[in-house]
């Protein structure tokens, strides 16, 4: 993200009234890499993959036992080595489920089930178009790219946790401590982060430029499918103009890009 000299000012302003300061260090030591991604069902190429608006739809049909939910986390988890910290008050989470009740409230739909809002979800950032973390942000550690997904740069990410406060999803978590002694396994492909930045689900970015989906999607048997929304003829676009999805708490008017198939059966 390019921010031009006026607005670099500004924001070093606030961030030097703040008082705040932040680091983040690439750590190029580590163990094999994980093999999260080893169900893939999509070949690997050298060219990145683009899009006009990436968007992901969640097929509930598809997440029946906790072994559906383990699978994405996990692959996303080990890709980005994020740290298992053993308890919920310093828990860092990219993907996870959720219930009913965190992932919809607010957003009541009379016209579902009982039985449909019992069920877990799976959750994430949801990339929203009209993102509040990233107005929050007074450094431009949070942005949006031009292809939807909202990005973070560690390096610049300053630990005020405006964007944490700003995000009606909960979809960010902050390091409270060091996470590097609580990484199961380390990948050196990917940088570890340091105490007292934040950071969330990036939708891959970094598989996306090597021309490689999403991990969580690729190991999710059909139960993530992630597309160009502005693509007619991709697949998260045919499901969402013609089968019934919805998305968290659409009356904040944020514009998740992340839907939820409702219904199930074959999606496409
Ligand atoms: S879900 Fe939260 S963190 Fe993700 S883009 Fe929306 S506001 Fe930002
Ligand atoms: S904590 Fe959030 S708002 Fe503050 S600099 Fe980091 S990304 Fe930006």
């Amino acid at each position: 993200m390019s921010i031009n000299r006026r607005q670099f000012l500004r924001r070093a302003g606030i961030v030097t009234a703040l008082g705040l300061g932040g680091s983040f260090v690439i750590n190029a030591a580590g163990s094999k890499l994980a093999e999260a991604a080893a169900e893939s069902t999509y070949g690997t190429s050298t060219q990145g993959l683009a899009a006009k608006h990436w968007a992901m739809v969640v097929d509930m049909s598809k997440f029946k036992s906790k072994d559906d939910f383990k699978r994405v986390s996990q692959a996303c988890d080990l890709i980005h080595n994020v740290p298992d910290i053993g308890n919920t008050k310093d828990e860092i989470k990219w993907i996870w489920e959720d219930d009913y009740e965190h992932t919809f409230s607010g957003g009541e739909n009379e016209y579902l089930t009982e039985s449909f809002k019992e069920l877990p979800f799976v959750v994430m950032c949801n990339h929203c178009e009209n993102p509040p973390c990233v107005k929050a942000c007074p450094t431009g550690a949070t942005f949006k790219r031009p292809d939807g997904i909202v990005d973070m740069d560690y390096h610049r990410c300053i630990g005020c946790r405006f964007c944490m406060g700003a995000c009606p999803f909960s979809a960010r978590s902050f390091n409270f401590r060091n996470p590097r002694p609580f990484i199961k396994e380390n990948n050196p492909d990917y940088p570890t982060r340091t105490q007292g930045v934040v950071e969330k689900c990036i939708f891959c970015v970094e598989r996306l430029a090597k021309g490689q989906k999403p991990a969580c999607v690729e190991v999710s048997k059909g139960g993530l499918i992630f597309g160009d929304l502005d693509d007619p003829n991709s697949e998260v676009r045919k499901i969402i103009s013609s089968k019934f999805t919805i998305r968290r708490k659409a009356e904040l008017g944020t514009q998740p890009s992340v839907y939820y198939l409702v219904g199930g059966g074959e999606h496409a």
